[in-house]
C-alpha cells in the first residue's frame, strides 16, 4: 500500500492548494504508516519537482510528455490510474480544483475506487471503517461519508488543511506510459487569458459586490480594493446577469464556489443561493446598509454602513497601513 498524490501545476508552479493536498496526503500515509508519492504531469522544472519534498513526497514521478502540456481531462486521468496501479497506490489525494473535479470520478471508474470530493478533514479510520468528512449541497452542508471499496480518492477542498513542512527535497523519477489516441478527444489548444488578475477559484482574498453599488461605473472602488489586498474580484448573479460585471466573477450556487481566507461582502443581500457558494470561506467581512441584510448572519465581521462611504475609508485605510 502507498498514498499517490496527484501535484497540480500552473504554468510550471505548483498551487498553494498542491501543497495544501500534499500536506493532507502525508498525514494519510502516516496514519497509515506506508510512504507518499507525488506524480507532476506537464512542462515543470526538476527543481521545482524537488520542492515536493520539502511537504513529504518521498518520491516524485514526472511525467513529460508534450501530449500532455494541457490539461487533458481522460489522458490525465488515465496516466494517475497507471501511476497508482503500477505503485501499489491505494489511496488517491488530488485537490478539488476545477481539474481535480473532472479527475475525481474518472479515477473512480479506472481504478474501481470510491470517491470522497471536497474533503475538508482527515479520514477517520476506526474498526476498519474509512471516512470522510466533506461538503455537501454546495457548501450548505457537510457529509461523512465511508469509502468501502479498496481503492479511494479523495478530492482536498482548497483551504480546508493546512500547508504543513515535513522533509527536504525528493527524488524525481521519470514516469512514462503509452498515451491512447481516445484519451484525447478534446484537448486544450491554446490557453488565452482574459485576466491578468488574481484568479478566482484560486484567491486567498476576495472582494465581492452586489447590487447596492448601483452600477458598473462603480467598481472602480471594488477593484482598487482588490488591486491593495491582492485580492480577486467576484460579484452576486444579478450583477452579472445585468451585465455589469463578466459571468466568469458570478460566485455562488449557480456560479464559482470560492473558500477563501477573506470574503469581503459589499451591498451583497446575502441570499441562500449566493451563500451557497461563499459560507466555506474562513473569515467573512459584510459591508451593507441595511442591518437586517441576511448575510450579517453568517459574518465574522460586519459593518453597517453605506458602501459609497465605507469603501473610501477602508480604501484609505489600507494605503496608510500599506505606507
Ligand atoms: P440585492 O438582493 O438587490 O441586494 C442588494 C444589497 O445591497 C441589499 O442587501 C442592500 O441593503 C444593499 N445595499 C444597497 N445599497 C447599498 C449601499 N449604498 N451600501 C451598502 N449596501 C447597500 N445569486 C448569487 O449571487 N449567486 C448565485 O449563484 C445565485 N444563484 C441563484 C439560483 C437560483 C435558482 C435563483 C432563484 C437565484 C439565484 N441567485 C443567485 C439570486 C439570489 O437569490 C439573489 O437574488 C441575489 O444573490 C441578490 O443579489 P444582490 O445581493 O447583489 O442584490
Amino acid at each position: 500500500m502507498s498514498v499517490l498524490i496527484y501535484a497540480e501545476n500552473a504554468a510550471g508552479k505548483f498551487k498553494k492548494s498542491t501543497f495544501e493536498a500534499l500536506s493532507y496526503a502525508k498525514a494519510i500515509a502516516d496514519q497509515n504508516s506506508t510512504n507518499l508519492i507525488a506524480i507532476s504531469i506537464g512542462d515543470v522544472a526538476n527543481d521545482e519537482l524537488a520542492v515536493l519534498g520539502k511537504y513529504g513526497a518521498e518520491k516524485v514521478l514526472n511525467v513529460a510528455n508534450d501530449k500532455l502540456k494541457n490539461f487533458v481531462n481522460q489522458a490525465y486521468a488515465s496516466v494517475i490510474a497507471e501511476a497508482a496501479k503500477a505503485n501499489g497506490a491505494d489511496i488517491v489525494v488530488i485537490s478539488n480544483s476545477f481539474s481535480g473535479r473532472g479527475l475525481a470520478p474518472r479515477l473512480g471508474v479506472k481504478l474501481d475506487a470510491g470517491v470522497a470530493d471536497g474533503a475538508v478533514a482527515l479520514p477517520e479510520q476506526n474498526g476498519g471503517k474509512f471516512t470522510v468528512k466533506k461538503t455537501a449541497f454546495s457548501g450548505k452542508a457537510f457529509a461523512i461519508v465511508e469509502l468501502t471499496s479498496q481503492n479511494k480518492i479523495i478530492a482536498l477542498a482548497p483551504n480546508a488543511y493546512k500547508v504543513v513542512e515535513s522533509g527536504t527535497t525528493a527524488p524525481v523519477e521519470d514516469f512514462n506510459i503509452e498515451t491512447k489516441a481516445s484519451d484525447f478527444t478534446a484537448m486544450i489548444k491554446d490557453i488565452v487569458r482574459a485576466t491578468d488578475k488574481v484568479s478566482l477559484p484560486d484567491a486567498e482574498i476576495v472582494v465581492s459586490a452586489g447590487r447596492g453599488l448601483k452600477g458598473p461605473e462603480n467598481w472602480d472602488m471594488i477593484e482598487e480594493l482588490a488591486d491593495l489586498l491582492g485580492a480577486a474580484t467576484a460579484c452576486s448573479k444579478p450583477v452579472s446577469d445585468s451585465g455589469w460585471r463578466p459571468h466568469s466573477e458570478h460566485v455562488g450556487q449557480t456560479g464559482i464556489a470560492v473558500s477563501p481566507n477573506l470574503y469581503i461582502a459589499i451591498g451583497i443581500s446575502g441570499a441562500i443561493q449566493h451563500l451557497a457558494g461563499v459560507s466555506s470561506s474562513k473569515v467573512i467581512v459584510v459591508i451593507n446598509k441595511d442591518a437586517e441584510a441576511p448575510f450579517f448572519k453568517v459574518a465574522d465581521y460586519g459593518i453597517v454602513g453605506d458602501a459609497f462611504e465605507v469603501l473610501p475609508k477602508l480604501i484609505a485605510a489600507v494605503k496608510e497601513y500599506k505606507a
